[in-house]
């Protein structure tokens, strides 16, 4: 098959790789349909070092069952399925209590000898845990909803869910990817009243004010914070979705005493403001990866009936022996994000 390999900073191929075999009895094979590049796969893209045996990329995917291992109950060959960003078996304690990233029998796509997403198909491990049935045909022009099911839109509800979004609220998102994108629509769908996002990408944040952001500041820093507290006050509800410590500052800078900065970017820094200044605040901090297993099931009714609409993040589709020009765009920020079709 054909698959996406990245082997260094700027330096993502796509090479045949072996078919992928059912290894382990819980294992599918899925044949992919639908795949696309994260912004967090842009942070490996600028910064890897070299390597010469590589890492398939990918974690977001969406696809057709075509075989199933022996201990596989939940899905036969032809289902329809989505992928969360990780695999888990929905068992382990952890499972139980909807912290599927933190999975005891759980891992990630292209790492451990599993494919990743961004190929002609994919073995997933803990099949019956991991892959969510989708009750429509693999050519449904609902396809980029359902594939944001994956991460993007899962991730942006994380945010919503752990900031404590509820009716009525007034939610600052700072970042206008995709994910803080869909941290619009989930705050939204969760009843925010006022949703200001920070960003300066023009056509990103006209998306932004579509899926129900009611104000956008294009200013940053300091000068940011200024504005997001002129507009509204200050605000007890934060989503940080982008990964710099420049948001998080520019989150801790906007949000209240005793409110939520939940983080969804995956953080670029290793050392931020733990000590007095947000002691005395009463600021929580939450947030981190999403369980995206657990809240797809939640999400797909809202996706079926086009209540919610995130496959609008994607704005240009590439052929998968292409996926490099992806990489390029989204790095050069001309594609918001990509989608890669096999
Ligand atoms: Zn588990």
């Amino acid at each position: 098959m054909r698959a996406a390999v990245m082997y260094g900073a700027g330096d993502v191929r796509v090479e045949d790789r072996p078919d992928p075999k059912i290894v382990e009895p819980t294992d599918a094979v899925v044949r992919t349909v639908a795949a696309c590049v994260c912004g967090s796969d842009l942070w490996p893209y600028r910064s890897m070092p070299a390597t010469g045996t590589g890492r398939p990329m990918g974690h977001e995917f969406l696809g057709v069952v075509e075989e199933t291992g022996a201990e596989v109950t939940g899905l036969r060959a032809g289902d329809l399925v989505v992928a969360p960003f990780t695999y888990s078996d929905n068992t382990c304690d952890y499972c139980a209590k909807g912290l599927q990233i933190s999975c005891r029998h759980g891992g990630r796509y292209g790492f451990d000898g599993v494919d990743g997403g961004q190929g002609e198909a994919v073995r997933v491990p803990c099949a019956d845990g991991t892959l969510v049935k989708l009750p429509v045909a693999a050519d449904s022009a609902l396809v980029p909803s359902l594939l944001a099911l994956s991460d993007v839109m899962t991730t942006g509800h994380h945010g919503a869910v752990t900031a404590g979004v509820r009716r009525g609220d007034t939610v600052l998102v700072v970042g206008d990817g995709a994910v803080g994108l869909c941290a619009v629509i989930a705050a939204r769908r969760l009843g925010a009243e006022r949703i200001v996002l920070a960003g300066r990408h023009e056509e990103r944040t006209a998306l932004g004010r579509e899926f129900g952001a009611t104000d956008v500041v294009a200013e940053r820093g300091a000068e940011g914070v200024a504005r997001v507290r002129e507009l509204t006050g200050g605000v007890a509800k934060v989503i940080e979705a982008v990964g710099t410590r420049q948001a998080l500052d520019t989150a801790l800078g906007a949000v209240l005493d005793g409110g939520t900065v939940s983080r969804l970017g995956a953080p670029q820094y290793e050392e931020g403001p733990l000590g007095r200044a947000g002691f005395l605040r009463n600021i929580t901090l939450t947030g981190g990866a999403s369980p995206a297993r657990a809240y797809i099931e939640r999400l797909l009714p809202d996706v079926l009936d086009g209540t919610i609409d995130p496959g609008r993040v994607f704005d240009r589709t590439f052929p998968l022996d292409r996926t490099p020009d992806a990489y390029r765009a989204m790095a050069d920020r001309q594609v918001l994000k990509a989608l890669v079709r096999p």
